[in-house]
């Protein structure tokens, strides 16, 4: 960055290298102040946990999202687009996850207490936690520590998971397996070339990104695409899974090409642990608007 500045500084005069700095500064300062707060936060425990319901084609909930969430007192509303990133480089990505996880897996296990079909609790694991086998210890650790069979969680993973190193990602796939867990692709459709992990990896779902839900209802491109996806997700024998379905006219359609199981703000957002329980305590199923 010196470099940066100092070539900045020669070639446009100096008040341009004191503003080149600032902003260096500026952004340099920002993230070391959410890095510091973040290990507060952690420490106290201040991360909280939103729950997005996941829905049958009849509209019944079947599991939910677990989506952390970060409300500081002074900084406000952080979303984790922002500090998921952070964690991630400034090594706060375990100890985040360990508490997201926690409360995750509490929450869940009071939910299914005496419930025939108990609802699968999905949670999002870094692709940065993939990089030792000491993880799926950890997380069987937090799992008995809850106790909460591993039968209904789901770890949802992205693609960048499968760009490391292959033979470990594999190995720690199917050390959760073997546990009881099961795997989901997030974000399908979003990355990378290579489709040839899906036959590599044991893959329980595929969840269809956002951007290939979009548009479905307006443009036959989109349909088509979309449609592709789900055939594909089908073929293969994985639950398929929709997300982002934002309107009625979504919904039918992907509900008529036969994916399993559907999210969005149609249905619900996430939603604090307070207002999750209220909708499984008003019977579990989310009627349509106008119903
Ligand atoms: P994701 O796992 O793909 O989660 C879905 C995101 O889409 C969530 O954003 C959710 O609030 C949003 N969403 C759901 N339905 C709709 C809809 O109908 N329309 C629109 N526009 N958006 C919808 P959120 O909660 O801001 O999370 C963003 C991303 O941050 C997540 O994407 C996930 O990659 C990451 N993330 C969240 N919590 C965790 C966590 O505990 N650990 C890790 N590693 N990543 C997390
Ligand atoms: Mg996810
Ligand atoms: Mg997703
Ligand atoms: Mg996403």
């Amino acid at each position: 960055h010196a470099d940066v500045a100092m070539y900045a500084a020669k070639s446009r005069g100096r008040n341009n290298f004191q503003f080149f700095t600032r902003a260096l500064n500026s952004v340099a300062e920002e993230r070391l102040t959410l890095e510091a707060a973040m290990r507060v936060a952690i420490e106290r425990d201040e991360f909280e946990v939103h729950y997005q319901p996941k829905l049958d084609h009849r509209r019944r909930i079947v599991g939910m999202e677990a989506l952390a969430r970060w409300f500081h007192p002074v900084l406000g509303d952080i979303r984790p687009d922002r500090f998921i990133p952070i964690a991630e480089e400034c090594g706060l990505i375990l100890p985040l996850t360990t508490c997201i996880l926690r409360r995750a897996f509490a929450a869940a296990r009071r939910w299914n207490q005496g419930r025939d079909q108990p609802l699968r609790l999905a949670v999002n694991l870094s692709p940065r936690l993939f990089l030792s086998r000491d993880i799926v210890a950890h997380v069987s650790g937090l799992l008995c520590d809850a106790g909460l069979p591993a039968s209904q969680v789901e770890l949802e993973v992205t693609e960048t998971v499968f760009l490391g190193d292959d033979e470990l990602a594999v190995g720690i796939f199917r050390a959760f397996k073997a546990l009881g867990l099961s795997l989901a692709m997030d974000d399908f459709g979003t990355g990378y070339s290579s489709l040839s992990y899906l036959r590599r990896f044991p893959l329980d779902t595929i969840k269809i990104d956002r951007s290939l839900v979009v548009g479905i209802e307006q443009q036959d491109e989109m349909a088509m695409i979309a449609r592709a996806v789900i055939s594909l997700g089908q073929s293969l024998r994985k639950t398929v899974v929709a997300e982002g379905v934002e309107n009625p006219a979504q919904f039918d359609f992907l509900r008529f090409q036969g994916c399993d199981e559907f999210q969005g703000y149609l249905f619900s957002r996430p939603l604090p642990e307070a207002g999750f329980a209220r909708l499984l305590e008003a019977g579990g199923v989310i009627a349509a608007r106008g119903d």
